[in-house]
C-alpha cells in the first residue's frame, strides 16, 4: 500500500500519461495542521486523491468535522483534535502547517491566543519536523506586507506593518512564523517551503467569519443588503480555492524554499466585488457603506512572476467563474435542501 502508484496528475502529465516503472513515487504520510478548516480541507482531499495518507490535526476552533467527515472511512485518514500550542509527537514525512485562524474577525476574537497559534504552534511543528526529518510547509500570508507602499507586491518587499495594531496578532505572528521556519531552515537543516497567501475563497468558508466574499454571497442569499467597509474604494485580489492548493503540492514537492506569492493577480475594488456578486446572485442587492476597521490595507495584488518561473504555477479561475461554484455550496449551507429560496 506504501508503494501505490502516483495519482498525482501533475506528475503523470509530466510523464505523457503513463508513469514508468523506475519512477514509481511512493505514498506519503502527510500532516496537515488546520487540515479541517477551509483551505486545509480541500488539501486534504488532493491529498488522498493522490494516494498519500493524512494525518489532519486540529482544535475546531475555527474548523468543522464536517469538512472532513466524507473521509472518516478511509483507513489512509485520521484526524486529532489537538491545539498546536501544545506539543505533539507524530511520524509522517511532510507537514502543511495550516492550523491559525484567518478571518480578521476570527483572529481578533483572542489576538493573544493567535499569536501563540503562530509562534508556540509552529515552533512546536518545526521542533516536531526537525525530530523526524520532514519537509515543512509553512501558510503565511499576504498581511506580513500590511498597508502595502509598493505596488503589487514582490517577494522581497518588506512590508509596512504596525507592530503594535489589532492585526497585529495576526500579521506580525505570521512574519515571526516565517523568520522561525527560515532559522530552522538554516539552524538546523530542516528542509522548508514558505508560502504567501493571497485572499482566497471557495466552498467551505465558514459563512458567518465576516470575510468580505462571504459575507457579500450570505448577504445577498439571504437578501440582506451588502456591508461595504470604508468607500468601498481599497481593493483585493481573489484566489479560488483549488488554485491555492495546486500551488501548495507544488511548491512541498519543488526545490525551491520561497516565500512564494501565492494569489490570483486579479485585482478588484470592494464596490467592484458588490457588483461581481449582483451580477452573480441578485442583480437587486443593495449596498449598504460602513465605517472601516482599523489598520485596514488599501490595496493589495500579487505579483506571481516568482512561482510561475520557479514552480509552473499560476491560478486558472477569475473570479467570476469561481464565485458561483461558492454560491452553490452557501446555497446549501443556508438554506438546507431547498432550492434556495426563503420565500
Ligand atoms: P480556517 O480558519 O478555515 O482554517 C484554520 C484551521 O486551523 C481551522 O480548522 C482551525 O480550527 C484550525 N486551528 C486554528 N488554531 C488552531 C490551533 N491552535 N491548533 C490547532 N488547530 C487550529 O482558515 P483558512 O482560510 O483555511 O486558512 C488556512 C491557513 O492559510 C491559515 O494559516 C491562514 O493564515 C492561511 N491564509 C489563508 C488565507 C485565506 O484567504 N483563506 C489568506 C492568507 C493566509
Ligand atoms: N516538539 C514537538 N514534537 C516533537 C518534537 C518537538 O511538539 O516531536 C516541540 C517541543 O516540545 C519544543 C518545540 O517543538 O517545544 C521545539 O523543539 P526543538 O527540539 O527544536 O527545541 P527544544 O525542545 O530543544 O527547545
Ligand atoms: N470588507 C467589506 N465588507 C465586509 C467585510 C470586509 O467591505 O463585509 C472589506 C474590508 O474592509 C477589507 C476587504 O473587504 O478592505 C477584505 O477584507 P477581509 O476581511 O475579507 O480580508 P483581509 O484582506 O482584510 O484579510
Amino acid at each position: 500500500n506504501h508503494l501505490a502508484v502516483s495519482g498525482h496528475p501533475s506528475f503523470r502529465e509530466s510523464v505523457g500519461g503513463k508513469v514508468p516503472l523506475g519512477l514509481r513515487r511512493r505514498a506519503l504520510r502527510v500532516l496537515v495542521t488546520g487540515g479541517a478548516g477551509f483551505v486545509g480541507s480541500h488539501l486534504v482531499d488532493r491529498l488522498l486523491e493522490r494516494g498519500d495518507s493524512v494525518i489532519v490535526v486540529d482544535n475546531f476552533f475555527t474548523g468543522r468535522k464536517g469538512n472532513v467527515a466524507h473521509h472518516l472511512q478511509n483507513p489512509r485518514f485520521e484526524v486529532i483534535r489537538h491545539d498546536v500550542v501544545e506539543p505533539i509527537l507524530l511520524e509522517v514525512d511532510q507537514i502543511y502547517h495550516l492550523a491559525c485562524p484567518a478571518s480578521p474577525v476570527h483572529y481578533k476574537y483572542n489576538p493573544i491566543k493567535t499569536i501563540k497559534t503562530n509562534v508556540v504552534g509552529t515552533l512546536n511543528m518545526l521542533g516536531l519536523a526537525k525530530r523526524i526529518g520532514a519537509r515543512f510547509l509553512l501558510t503565511s500570508t499576504s498581511e506580513v506586507y500590511g498597508d502595502p507602499l509598493q505596488h503589487p507586491q514582490v517577494e522581497t518587499y518588506w512590508g509596512n506593518v504596525n507592530p503594535i495594531g489589532v492585526r497585529s496578532c495576526y500579521d506580525e505572528g505570521k512574519r515571526t512564523a516565517e523568520t522561525l521556519t527560515m532559522d530552522y531552515h538554516r539552524g538546523a537543516n530542516l528542509e522548508v517551503r514558505i508560502a504567501r497567501i493571497f485572499n482566497t475563497y471557495g466552498p467551505r468558508m465558514c459563512i458567518d467569519d465576516g470575510r468580505v466574499v462571504s459575507n457579500f454571497v450570505a448577504q445577498a442569499l439571504r437578501k440582506e443588503p451588502l456591508t461595504v467597509y470604508g468607500d468601498g474604494k481599497q481593493t483585493r485580489s481573489f484566489q479560488y480555492v483549488s488554485d491555492l492548493v495546486e500551488g501548495l503540492m507544488k511548491l512541498m514537492e519543488g526545490e525551491h524554499i520561497g516565500p512564494f506569492n501565492l494569489g490570483n493577480p486579479g485585482e478588484f475594488s470592494m464596490l467592484e466585488l458588490a457588483k461581481v456578486v449582483q451580477d452573480t446572485i441578485d442583480p437587486e442587492a443593495h449596498i449598504e457603506f460602513r465605517p472601516n476597521t482599523a489598520d485596514d490595507p488599501h490595496k493589495r495584488k500579487p505579483d506571481i512572476s516568482r512561482a510561475k518561473e520557479l514552480l509552473g504555477w499560476e491560478p486558472k479561475v477569475p473570479l467570476r467563474e469561481g464565485l458561483p461554484r461558492m454560491v452553490t455550496d452557501f446555497r446549501k449551507r443556508i438554506f438546507g435542501d431547498q432550492e434556495g429560496s426563503t420565500e
